[in-house]
This record gives C-alpha cells, structure tokens and sequence, in this order.
C-alpha cells in the first residue's frame, strides 16, 4: 500500500504506537477493566482541558457532540457565531432539530469579535451561544480569551465552543474562561483515528439540560452524563473500546512524554514556519492575526490547479487539502497539527516547491 502522508486537516497522520493500540483485544465494556480506563481516559483529558467538569465521549465524530450541545442546552434560542463551513454547520444543526437559532456570520477569513458578542448577548434574546474556537474552512483562530469577558457579563448565557480542529494543539482552558461545553474529535489535533469525540459539559449546562423535554437519544446529554457521574465512568450503549486504549496511551504521550506547554509551543513555531512559507510564495487567506495555529488556509495567488498539485504530491506520497467549499482552487490547506514536526513541513515544502518551480 502506498501511504500518502496526510497534511490534510482530519483526518491526520497516526502515530504508529497509537495505531498499534487500537488493535489491543477487547474488554467487556461493563467491567470494571473498561471503567477504569474510561475515568483514566478522562482524568488525563481533564488535565488536557483544564477543567473539572465532567468528560462525555461519545462513539461517533465530532458533529454528534456539537448536535448534542445545541438540542440538550438551549432553552429559549441559541445564536451561532460562525466565521466559516463549520460555524454555518452548527446552525444547520439547531435548524435540523428544530432548536431556535440566529446566525451572525463574520466575513470569512476574520474572527468573531467580542463586540458582535455583545451586540447579541445585550438583547436578551438568546440563552445559549455558540463559537468556533478554530475554524478549519478559513484557517481562523478565534480569540476565545477576549469573548469570555464579554460572557462572563452574561452568566445566563451558555457558551459553547467547537474546538475540533484544535484541542490538543492549542491552549484552551476550560474552567478559567467558563466554557460550558467544549467539543473535540479524535482525528485531528489529538492525533488518533476518526470515530470517537469527547467533550467536557458543566454543572449550568446539565441544569439547563434537565428543562429541556426532547433531548434525543443517542445524544442525551443527561443520560450520557448519567452514566459518567453515577454509574461512574460507564457508557449508555457500547463505547468505541478501540479508541479509548488509544486515547489513553496518546494522551500519555502528549501529557507527559512531551509536555502541554512544548506542544502548544511547537504547534506554534510550525504555524509560524509556515506562514512564512506561504506569505513568501503565496498569501495567508485569513487575517494575521486570526491566522490558526493548527492548519494555514492559503489564498491561491498564483493561479496554480491545487488538484494537479495534490495530483503529483500523491505520487511522492503526500496530500494537502484543498480550499473548502466556495474556496476551493481559491485556497489550499495545509494542516499542520498532532506529532507533525518542523522536519515534515519543510521535506513537504521542498517538494511543493520543485513540483511548482519555485524559487528562494
Ligand atoms: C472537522 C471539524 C468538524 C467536524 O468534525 P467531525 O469529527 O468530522 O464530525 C467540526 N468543526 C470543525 C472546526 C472541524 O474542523
């Protein structure tokens, strides 16, 4: 099999000692072997997260959890701060499950500003928000500190934040900015296969769940917390075992194997690198200073057929991404998140380089 190595944002490259776990032979998942894993599982993700609060996970990607956060926790209606596909997608989900929502879409390639915030907030319309921490169709990072000043004003307000592309690559602390719930997926910044995404839920996210009549199912937050809290680290129905020993050995790794503060530091030294890159042959698409630092969305100036490129790194054995929906062959992306090193992004370079005749 000829591997491509990926550099497209979800799924990423596994490690080869992650990808070895999800082969470890199956537990029963109500024994106490498996809640023991599963409560070792969150602790590690609690400290990941920088929070206390509770840790649900869930058998299905991210959307399913970001589907749960808006269905179980608005009780009068939700607005949705979007800044590109995946903003515009939570709102797509509140229409779906006919949960009342707003939308305010920020011009794509710049971030949501605390002053939209506040514009929303300030009616009183809404008693739940929604931010996308990173925004994986523009490369957008959006400045979580600054919105949680704004929401700390509004403590009625729920906010909760999709931080799928970026958990595991970048600094998001829970408790300190109030995030009610916060939402990731396996196949990005943590580093593993897709199929399992987790998100941590607060004590005034669950009381606002208990007033909400038709939570769903699969996705019910009380129920899922239910077997968290009470029934101490257990699962309604079956969980994704495979993950959850690969998740526990990855987060070894990246707690105490490299440390969070390395980690974030090296996301940020690459995103950097290649912003650099992309700024001497290219253009960055989003604002600098919103400019992620766990995947770089890149204005195509050059005119060039991203899929012809995309054609011939396949056969050196790489892939990036093309630009994301109306952005496609406008943009490209190169994701730059999980174990990826310096090293990768420069050999990646190299090649992009030769194959486009670039020079310096
Ligand atoms: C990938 C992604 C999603 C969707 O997550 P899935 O795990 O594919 O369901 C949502 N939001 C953002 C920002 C993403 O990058």
């Amino acid at each position: 099999m000829n591997h491509k190595k990926l550099f497209i944002p979800g799924p990423v490259e596994v490690d080869e000692g992650v990808l070895r776990k999800m082969a470890t032979p199956m537990i029963g998942h109500r024994s106490s072997e498996w809640s023991e894993l599963q409560q070792r599982v969150s602790e590690k993700l609690q400290t990941l997260m920088y929070t206390r609060n509770p840790i649900i996970l869930s058998a299905s990607s991210g959307t399913g959890l970001l589907e749960m956060a808006i269905r179980c926790t608005t009780a009068k209606r939700a607005i949705v701060f979007s800044v590109g596909a995946f903003g515009n997608r939570w709102h797509e989900i509140a229409e779906g499950n006919g949960v009342p929502a707003d939308k305010h879409e920020a011009e794509w390639g710049s971030g949501t500003t605390p002053e939209i915030v506040e514009r929303y907030l300030s009616t009183g319309k809404y008693d739940l928000a929604t931010v996308t921490h990173n925004e994986t169709s523009t490369g957008v990072m959006n400045h979580v500190e600054e919105l949680a000043e704004v929401f700390r004003k509004y403590p009625d307000v729920l906010w909760c934040v999709d931080a799928v592309s970026s958990l595991g690559g970048a600094k998001i602390e829970v408790d300190k900015l109030g995030i009610d719930i916060c939402v990731t997926s396996s196949q990005k910044a943590l580093g593993l296969p897709p199929g399992l995404s987790l998100a941590s839920v607060s004590e005034k996210a669950k009381q606002r769940a208990q007033r909400i009549d038709k939570r769903g199912y699969y996705f019910d937050m009380l129920l899922l917390l239910q077997y968290v809290v009470e029934r101490k680290f257990q699962y309604p129905s079956t969980p994704s075992i495979s993950h959850t020993f690969a998740l526990d050995f990855a987060l070894d790794r990246i707690l105490n194997q490299e440390g969070l503060e390395a980690r974030f530091a090296r996301h940020r030294e690459i995103a950097e690198y290649v912003r650099s890159w992309a700024k001497r042959h290219f253009a960055l698409f989003p604002k600098e200073e919103y400019a992620s630092n766990t995947v770089t969305c890149i204005s195509n100036t050059r005119q060039i057929s991203v899929k012809d490129l995309n054609g011939k790194l396949a056969e050196r054995g790489f892939m990036i991404s093309n630009g994301y929906g109306a952005l496609k062959e406008k943009t490209f992306r190169i994701a730059h998140m999980a174990e990826l090193q310096r090293t990768d992004l420069e050999e990646l370079f190299g090649h992009i380089e030769e194959i486009l005749e670039l020079t310096g």
